[in-house]
């Protein structure tokens, strides 16, 4: 055999291997859930909670905020540009006419994160405080969290990028993956994500962090008394972004 073959192969043996375990766990979660749901981590959890009735139309002040903050690549090309949070127009039927809306989507932070599970170098892996991350360092680019996540949440670094307005972070290179990290270098400083923070200066924001695991926390009130919805949550993967009016 061929080494092109062979490697082809392997990172076929590979990928069956983690989608597998994937499925497996995702099951396992899911039963977990049907017999009253795990108990979450104690501890700190955080989350986010989007309420879209205050997220106004075409603003962009947090997707900005959070391309500043994080050295977010934007060449202006969508089939290479990186997005940690983004606005996606949604329809739907209301009453026999289509309504349309917009939607934020950023990593869901799973409690069960697929793109974990599957990363073969564990690049990918999920806090102690339920932020996953990647770590730059040890990403060998497979992208197997990219075809793993069902959120479309992770992207993927074709290019060096030049612009680099926030030199408080090592730069990027070129073929490792990346997605929101919840400003995690701003919450262990007590400090609220770039877009919770640039939302608030508008007025009632849309957007809020907490600790899911403290009764007292709003965010975690909020998703305790009001009628929130998560994405996908049939998949088992206990996203910790919840929204309201979705
Ligand atoms: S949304 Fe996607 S990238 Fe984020 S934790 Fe979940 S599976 Fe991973
Ligand atoms: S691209 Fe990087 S983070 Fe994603 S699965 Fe591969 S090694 Fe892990």
């Amino acid at each position: 055999m061929e080494r092109r073959e062979f490697l082809k192969a392997a990172a076929g043996t590979a990928a069956a291997a983690a989608c597998g375990v994937y499925a497996l766990r995702v099951l396992t979660a899911k039963g977990m859930e049907g017999l009253g749901g795990e108990e979450p981590p104690a501890g700190r959890r955080w989350g986010m909670l989007v309420d879209l009735a205050k997220c106004r139309e075409g603003c962009t002040v947090c997707l900005d905020a959070c391309r500043s903050e994080n050295n977010v690549a934007f060449f202006g090309d969508p089939r290479i540009d990186i997005h940690w949070i983004r606005k996606v127009a949604v329809r739907k039927q209301v009453g026999g006419r289509t309504e349309e809306k917009e939607v934020l989507l950023l990593c869901n932070h799973c409690d069960e994160p697929p793109c974990a599970q599957v990363c073969p170098v564990q690049a990918t892996y999920k806090r102690h405080d339920g932020i996953v991350i990647v770590d730059q360092h040890r990403c060998i680019g497979c992208r197997y969290c990219m075809i793993a996540c069902p959120y479309s949440a992770r992207y993927f670094n074709f290019r060096d990028h030049e612009d680099w307005p926030n030199r408080e972070h090592a730069r990027r290179s070129h073929g490792v993956a990346e997605s929101c990290n919840l400003c995690a270098h701003r919450l262990d400083r007590g400090r609220k994500p770039a877009c919770v923070e640039a939302c608030e200066a508008l007025g009632p924001a849309a957007l809020a962090v907490g600790d899911l695991n403290d009764p007292g926390d709003p965010v975690a009130k909020a998703v305790a008394t009001r009628s929130v919805k998560r994405l996908k949550e049939d998949l088992g993967t206990r996203p910790k972004v919840y929204y309201e009016g979705l």
